[in-house]
């Protein structure tokens, strides 16, 4: 990095645990360095025992804001004073900000992002259109289905290996839930399937579902972006399924979370995902 770091620097960063592989220095960074702002982002690792006297510290810091990841998305929503209904729907904040006066306020971008990577990658699909495929009932679920409500999906199917926490969350935000092994008769007139499951990140296992019975013209997303395309994105490319990755996503998430540290959105002439996918030796 070029830029000379000074006590006038405005500092923001990630906290999660492990974060030392997170995309989202180097998004930051570039863009901090593309727009020629007095800024640095870096990533912190923090223990589960430390996070909520971390995060409450920093309300005597002049931190410009901080992003959370796994494990702690609820924790950051739990130590915030205040809270976007975003994050309240989600149940999780990915954003923490600090007034001067020490008020945390907490703000969930994620829903914003997957919007963001629908417009990006899949221009042609109306969320009003009809209905839109869940599949899982995590954070990630919670976050998605929220940004659907909120663009206006007339229909929601929420789809988990445990259905209990699929008739859960539908019960308590909206949708109908099914099961995994419904999963052709769920497809039927869907216009999109997004997999917010974990499958395939760290135990192996793959999503093995009939893509083949979702509509020509139905989008699949996928929000896992190691690898950028999993087997589930691939299998929809092969029926000719438009895609929206998880890069995109990631980036979308990331373009509020900079506005609100820095003031200022990210330079949009910057091709940021080129420098995401470098990273990511794509
Ligand atoms: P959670 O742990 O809260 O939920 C995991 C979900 O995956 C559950 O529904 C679980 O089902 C399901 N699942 C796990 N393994 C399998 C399997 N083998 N077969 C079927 N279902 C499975 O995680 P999150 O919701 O917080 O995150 C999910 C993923 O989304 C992560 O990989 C995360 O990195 C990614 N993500 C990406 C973002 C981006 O910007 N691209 C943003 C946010 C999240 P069950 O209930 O049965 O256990």
């Amino acid at each position: 990095m070029s830029r000379p770091i000074t006590g006038k620097t405005a500092v923001a960063g990630v906290v999660g645990s492990p974060i030392a592989h997170s995309l989202s220095p180097i998004l930051h960074n570039a863009w901090l360095e593309a727009a020629g702002i007095d800024g640095v982002y870096v990533a912190l690792e923090v223990d589960a025992l430390g996070f909520a006297n971390f995060i409450n510290g920093l309300r005597a810091t002049s931190l410009a804001g901080l992003n959370v990841t796994l494990p702690y998305k609820e924790a950051a929503l739990a130590a915030a004073h205040d809270a976007d209904p975003r994050a309240r729907r989600a149940k999780a904040a990915n954003l923490l900000t600090f007034d001067d006066y020490g008020v945390i306020r907490a703000d969930n971008t994620d829903g914003l992002g997957l919007l963001a990577a629908f417009a990006e990658q899949a221009p042609a699909f109306d969320p009003k259109a009809g209905p839109v495929v869940i599949v899982g009932a995590g954070g990630a679920a919670r976050g998605a289905l929220g940004a659907m409500l909120d663009a206006g999906c007339p229909e929601i199917r929420i789809m988990n290996r445990t259905p209990a926490r699929a008739e859960a969350l539908a019960a308590e935000l909206g949708g109908e839930a099914y099961e995994l092994r419904d999963a052709e008769a769920v497809f039927f007139g869907a216009t999109a399937v997004i997999n917010t499951t974990s499958a395939g990140v760290a135990n192996g296992e793959t999503l093995d579902l009939p893509l083949a019975a979702t509509p020509d013209g139905c989008v699949v997303m996928d929000m896992v972006y190691k690898p950028l395309i999993t087997p589930f994105l691939a299998q929809a490319q092969a029926l000719g399924r438009p895609t929206v990755d998880g890069l995109a996503m990631l980036i979308g998430q990331a373009r509020p979370s900079f506005e609100a540290f820095y003031g200022a959105p990210p330079p949009a002439d910057l091709d940021v995902r080129a420098i995401a996918l470098k990273a990511l030796g794509q």
